[in-house]
């Protein structure tokens, strides 16, 4: 019986495990062919100024529409792309997308909030990413100044030949927040070095905020460092009004998460925008 159980234990086991690694194939072979035929798109999350309720931005979000998987988080496949170097033309098409909706935004009157774009480090290192942001700038007309980049260091990455390029993209108007802040290798003594301008403090910080005098110290601390040295700090993944109260007690007005908003489609953000009545507040 126990024996029997086993067996069919590790079957299962073998076959998920198999599954998984299929899945990964299909994804990391499917996926340039995916950006030449259009099943990426983008989703956008709302950030407010959680003092006074504005809009003040928005962080695009990558999806992959997939013919045979369905839709697929980016958890999945932005990983892979950095290994395989494909996050080069999938976050220049990123980027590009970005600036176009935000300039039809612009247009359409809703107003001059920021959009926040997720780049990699992969892509700063590639030699002529300055060159192709100025080259997307030009082709959509979108203002720098309503631009950001939001970078993630799950890799320590080299500061020599990240700083200049930094240094070149701040100069162009663009904003550059450090994601997921307090993870992986953004530590201060880093950051010191880095020609920033936001740190955005990672959700795992926020998640307890309201109930751990520990998080809440945490934060805290965040928040006075960065005052000191100049930096402005966003809170990502506010779920709950308490979350809101202990952020504002914290000394922080800029946040984001499902407490305000899902991300959404484009149509769904127009909606929200029209119905929520931002445009009239501009
Ligand atoms: P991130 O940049 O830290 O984005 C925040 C993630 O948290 C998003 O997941 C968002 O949907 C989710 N989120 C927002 N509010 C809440 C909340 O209140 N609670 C919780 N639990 N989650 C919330 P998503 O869209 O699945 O993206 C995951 C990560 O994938 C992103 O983390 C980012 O590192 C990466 N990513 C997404 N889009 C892009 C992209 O266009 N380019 C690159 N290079 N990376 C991307
Ligand atoms: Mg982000
Ligand atoms: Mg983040
Ligand atoms: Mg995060």
């Amino acid at each position: 019986e126990v024996k029997q159980k086993s067996k069919n234990n590790y079957m299962i086991f073998d076959k998920q495990f198999e599954n998984v690694s299929l899945e990964r194939r299909i994804i990391e072979n499917t996926m340039r062919k995916g950006l030449k035929e259009h099943q990426f798109f983008l989703e956008y999350q709302p950030k407010f100024n959680i003092q006074n309720n504005q809009l003040v931005g928005v962080e695009a979000l990558v999806r992959w529409n997939h013919p045979d998987l369905g839709e697929i988080p980016p958890a999945k496949f932005i990983s892979l792309a950095e290994e395989t170097g494909l996050i080069v033309s999938l976050g220049e098409w990123i980027i590009r997308e970005s600036c176009k909706q935000g300039k039809e935004w612009q247009d359409k009157g809703f107003g001059s909030f920021i959009v926040a774009v997720n780049v990699s480090m992969r892509q700063l290192e590639s030699p002529d990413f300055v060159q192709k942001v100025e080259q997307i700038l030009n082709e959509t007309g979108f203002d720098p100044k309503l631009l950001e980049f939001e970078l993630t260091e799950s890799v320590l990455a080299d500061l020599s030949s990240i700083i200049p390029v930094l240094k070149r993209l701040r100069e162009l108007g663009i904003h550059i927040s450090v994601d997921d802040f307090g993870t992986g290798y953004s530590s201060l003594s880093y950051i010191k070095h880095l020609p920033v301008d936001t740190l955005k403090v990672d959700a795992s910080f926020i998640k307890d905020i309201h109930n751990n005098e520990e998080s809440k110290a945490i934060f805290k601390a965040i928040v006075n460092i960065a005052d000191t040295i100049g930096l402005k700090v966003i809170a990502e993944g506010i779920e709950m009004e308490a979350h809101v109260d202990a952020l504002l007690n914290g000394g922080c007005t800029i946040g984001q998460g499902f407490f305000y908003s899902r991300p959404l489609k484009k149509e769904e953000f127009e909606e929200f925008i029209q119905s929520s009545g931002f445009m009239s507040s501009k």
